[in-house]
């Protein structure tokens, strides 16, 4: 049996009309920059995140992108971040000409570890600590960060936390009690409608979350090139819009949106009990879910990841059966080519140098049958056990 990583035309047969109907009044508005579908998204995602505001813009990478631009990073700043993640996440700063810093994981959830990043900001000397302008966790595969630990650091530093949310939209997490959603922890949550996340368009397309005006309109302003009024500058900024077709599509979708999120949680449920009853402890570690399971969302999984032995040919093995996975991320950040000047080294960062040997992302998409899960699972358990 033939088994994708993803497959989009399930929840697209579910929408199409609607879909092309919304497609279809945007294009026959003749309004094709901002306008009503960019006002509406913005409304219904700050809702939908619990947050004041939020702004649409082109890309989760942009998102990232106008966020540091908002809070002036430059050459000479510093940007915390995790060592382990999408390379837009640490991009973005050296595209600003300032340096990222990385920050070690969490073994278990492969999120950036409060407790390294405490210890990375503590052992920088005071000048330096002062040009670190920006923590940016990474809420990755679909569960939020340690944002009560991390705040409390941000706060005691006083650092802007920018949360990159690209995976975990819906993602919820626990912070003194009350429940929050993704991108409302932080100062700035940055959000991607890339086709293969949860809330996907059909094309390009990322908004920002915030729960202050300045900073909103901060946003809007520089997503503008930095003019309130037409050919007057006031700031540098870029054309930073999300386009009027994806705001559209996304309206569509977003009402669906926790559905999905239920549809991949009960398939993680199902891998959870395939892989038990396989007998694969020791072999196969499915993903640990550090939230309590009373929240709605406390994981999306906008991937399901494994940790296994002999990753690389367990991957052979599986796409020789038609069975498709990846590796989100075969090399951290201090490692890569591009970063190398940065002084970084083999054996740096052992956590996430181990997690990029082992990782493996299984399919988890909405749509896919119970029968495909067997399959993966049954040849997994084939290249382990046999
Ligand atoms: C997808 C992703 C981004 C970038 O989003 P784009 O819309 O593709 O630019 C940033 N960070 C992470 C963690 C992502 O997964």
């Amino acid at each position: 049996m033939k088994v994708p990583l993803l497959d989009l035309r399930p929840p697209l047969e579910e929408l199409r009309d609607e879909i092309v109907d919304a497609v279809t009044q945007v294009i026959d508005s003749t309004r094709y920059i901002m306008g009503p579908e960019i006002d509406g998204l913005e409304k219904e995602i700050a809702e939908y995140c619990g947050t004041e505001d939020a702004v649409g813009v082109s890309s989760g990478t942009d998102a990232l992108l106008l966020s540091l631009m908002v809070l002036d990073v430059g050459p000479g700043d510093f940007v915390l971040t995790s060592n382990f993640s999408f390379f837009a996440t640490a991009g973005v700063v050296a595209r600003l000409n300032a340096t990222p810093v990385f920050v070690e994981i969490d073994p278990e959830t492969f999120n950036i570890d409060p407790e390294q990043l405490k210890m990375t900001l503590s052992e920088m000397d005071e000048e330096n600590r002062n040009r670190a302008k920006a923590i940016i966790p990474v809420h990755l595969y679909g569960q939020c960060a340690d944002m009560a630990e991390i705040n409390k650091i941000a706060e005691q530093f006083d650092i802007p936390v920018i949360e990159d949310c690209a995976q975990a939209i819906g993602a919820e997490c626990e912070v003194d009690g009350i429940k929050k959603r993704a991108g409302s922890l932080g100062d700035f949550g940055c959000f991607s409608f890339f086709p293969s996340k949860n809330l996907g368009g059909i094309g390009d397309g990322g908004i920002v979350t915030v729960n202050n005006s300045e900073l909103a309109e901060l946003l809007r302003l520089k997503r503008v090139h930095g003019g309130e009024r037409k050919y007057y500058h006031r700031v540098i900024g870029g054309n930073f819009r999300l386009d009027p077709i994806q705001a559209a599509v996304i309206r569509i979708k977003l009402p669906y949106l926790n559905g999905w999120h239920r549809q991949r949680q009960e398939n993680a449920k199902n891998y959870n009990r395939l892989f038990a009853e396989a007998g694969l402890a020791g072999k196969v570690q499915t993903p640990q879910v550090r939230h309590p399971d009373t929240l709605q969302n406390p994981h999306i999984y906008n991937q399901y990841v494994i940790r296994t032995e002999r990753r690389d040919e367990l991957q052979s093995f599986l796409s020789a059966r038609e069975i498709a996975s990846e590796i989100y991320y075969p090399l951290p950040f201090h490692l890569q080519e591009c970063f190398l000047h940065l002084g970084g080294k083999k054996g740096d960062f052992l956590v996430s140098e181990t997690a990029a040997k082992e990782v493996l992302a299984l399919p988890i998409y909405p749509g896919m049958t119970i029968e495909m899960q067997e399959t993966v699972v049954e040849q997994i358990a084939e290249f382990h056990l046999s």
